[in-house]
């Protein structure tokens, strides 16, 4: 919202109520957003093993950025120019210098994302972080280019590569022209090229908005239970089933069995495209999911369990030797990938809390008892109340995210507004029970 926006709404409501209107300046912010979409552009021969030889240098010089910032334990970008720069430039004679400078910066960023992860590691497994691998890139990447290496103007794009600069016209879809346009602030700002596994060149582009107006949603509180019978269930007590996502998955991992089993050339290459059908099928499912929780009105923060540790995700599938399979193939972190940028856009704020005992916790009483669980069944051995497990598990997400805010002062974070599973009085406030009876361990 810009100052001319606000100027003539403060003037009236200074009339009325200055608590409302500072409410209303709190809820609206401005921030940085990103989006992008790909595009697959006819190519001549020539081009495209243009573009493969732009890879292999471009992964060459990666390799070799990396390599001296690990050696020499830096992640600056100024050090590697003035060390690596001419040697790169030596081994990669015909790689353009504005892909030679994407190719740092990427190095850069993998490094230091290499080097949170090892020191994360390096606290639990000494021994698992000194041969953690080091990050690297293969001859056929992905390669960034910046505004100076590609240009969009209309419908033309030209991007540089070893050989010269192939000039494109692509057809960027309408929906996306309208949605993300200039007009609205919308900057192109590069794009991601590469070769995917049916020998197509694919061009994803960047688009930004410095400073998109976010109005915040102004609403309640809802936990998300993601599960592998259930995909998400709230805590209002509305499922998503994976009845469907089992079922393709059960009928591609016999079909995969089978074919795997014959080994034949065309029964590699049947299962190359079953990867994809597969894939393509997880990817929509959880865009429907997470457009549909992105777009309920009257939600303001969606709380989610922390799985990102693998101990987590044990716990939750437990130690069955099928569940443990399903989890093996379990997309929750595209899902939470997807609801993260879509609730952006809306106003929703998306929250992680500790995942340890939702599911074993009573959200009545708060409990711990591992005994209560029956299949999807909760049924409270110490207060009785009964409830469907994920609900549970979803309502103590909500709370443990609810108690957490409250011992960090953000006190007004929830109005009571009643409990979405049965078991509990509407009257009863919930700071108060929470406060009261303190949960146990978690
Ligand atoms: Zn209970």
């Amino acid at each position: 919202m810009t100052a001319d926006a606000i100027s003539p709404v403060t003037f009236c409501l200074l009339q009325f109520n200055c608590v409302f209107l500072k409410e209303l300046l709190e809820t609206c912010y401005v921030t940085y957003m990103r989006r992008s979409i790909t595009v697959f552009p006819k190519l001549t021969d020539k081009e495209v093993s243009a573009i493969v030889e732009t890879g292999k240098q471009y992964a060459r010089a990666f390799n070799m950025a990396s390599e001296c910032l690990i050696n020499n334990s830096s992640t600056s970008k100024r050090f590697l120019h003035n060390v690596q720069y001419g040697r790169i430039k030596d081994e990669c004679p015909s790689l353009p210098t504005g892909l030679v400078q994407c190719a740092r910066d990427v190095a850069v960023e993998a490094v230091k994302t290499w080097n949170v992860k090892r020191t994360k590691l390096k606290q639990k497994h000494p021994k698992k972080a000194e041969r953690m691998k080091r990050p690297s890139m293969k001859e056929k990447c992905t390669m960034r280019y910046d505004v100076r290496t590609v240009t969009l103007r209309g419908s033309q794009l030209t991007f540089s590569t070893c050989d010269k600069r192939i000039k494109t016209i692509i057809t960027i879809p309408e929906f996306f022209g309208e949605r993300y346009s200039s007009s609205e602030g919308w900057k192109f700002k590069g794009a991601n090229i590469g070769i995917d596994k049916k020998r197509r060149v694919f061009v994803n582009l960047i688009y930004e908005c410095p400073d998109y107006e976010i109005v915040e949603n102004d609403g309640k509180i809802v936990g998300l239970d993601r599960g592998v019978y259930n995909i998400v269930t709230t805590s209002e007590g509305v499922h998503y089933g994976a009845k469907d996502a089992r079922r393709v998955k059960r009928k591609y991992n016999y079909v995969r069995s089978g074919l795997q089993e014959k080994g034949t050339r065309s029964a590699k290459r049947r299962l190359v495209s079953i990867s994809g059908c597969e894939k393509r099928f997880v990817h929509d499912q959880n865009h429907c999911i997470s457009k549909k929780l992105a777009n309920t009105d009257d939600v303001s923060v969606y709380v989610l369990e922390d799985l990102s540790s693998m101990n987590m995700l044990r716990l939750k599938g437990k130690s069955n030797k099928t569940m443990r399979k399903w989890i093996s193939n379990w997309s929750y972190s595209d899902l939470e990938f997807k609801l993260t940028y879509k609730c952006q856009k809306n106003g929703i704020k998306v929250e992680f809390v500790d995942a340890r005992y939702t599911s074993r916790k009573c959200s009545v009483c708060k409990t711990i008892d591992k005994a209560s669980r029956n299949g999807n069944r909760y049924t409270c051995r110490h207060c009785g109340s009964s409830m469907h497990a994920d609900v549970n598990a979803a309502i103590n997400i909500r709370d443990n995210y609810i108690t957490r805010a409250q011992k960090s002062g953000q006190a007004a974070v929830n109005q009571p507004y009643g409990w979405g599973a049965r078991g509990k009085p509407e009257t009863e406030p919930l700071g108060q029970t929470l406060t009261s009876k303190p949960s146990g361990s978690s």
